[in-house]
């Protein structure tokens, strides 16, 4: 590169590099944030005590010094809470909550021995809970079942239609 070929190409650097400078941040977003709590009310009193503690934790502090709660959500069939930095007391809390989470129905809260393993899925539910969480999924199977039949049918139809047209 000669000289003024090299100034040039500099400049579009430093140009580019203020440009990215300049632009607005845009913080990624994290699940709590878009869908909130993504597990069942059954385990709100596990839950909602480690949110308190956060509220409360962050009321004095500036933006950078706040815990970020970033989800709550079921995973292996336990209660998981993720937050942007843990004290040692929250560690605790949530430990102990996702201890508590194996013997309470994720829907209804009470009490169960273990979670239900169906086909190598586990459900923290009671029976209860269990049965009527099938029944949901099926009826829901159902409906998809049904749309996806009505689209064929039309579909069909346009199809006869179209034929028809063709025809003539
Ligand atoms: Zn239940």
């Amino acid at each position: 590169m000669d000289d003024e070929k090299r100034k040039k190409f500099l400049a579009e650097v430093e140009r580019a590099r203020k440009e990215r400078q300049n632009r607005p941040k845009v913080e990624p977003k994290w699940p709590y944030e878009l869908y909130g709590v993504e597990c069942g009310k059954g385990w709100k009193d596990l839950y909602q005590p480690v949110l308190d503690y956060v509220t409360e934790y962050n009321k004095d502090k500036d933006d950078e010094n706040k815990i970020e709660v970033h989800q709550v959500k079921e995973k292996f069939g336990g209660l998981r809470i993720y937050l942007s930095k843990y004290t040692p007391e929250i560690r605790k809390m949530i430990d102990e909550a996702e201890e508590k989470s194996y013997n309470t129905c994720e829907i209804c809260g009470k009490h169960i021995k273990k979670p239900i393993v169906e086909n190598h899925w586990i459900y923290p539910m009671c029976r209860n809970c269990f049965r009527k969480d099938e029944e949901r999924k099926d009826e829901v199977l159902k409906q998809f079942e049904n749309k996806i039949k009505k689209m064929k049918e039309s579909f069909e139809d346009s199809k006869d239609k179209s034929s028809e047209g063709s025809e003539a």
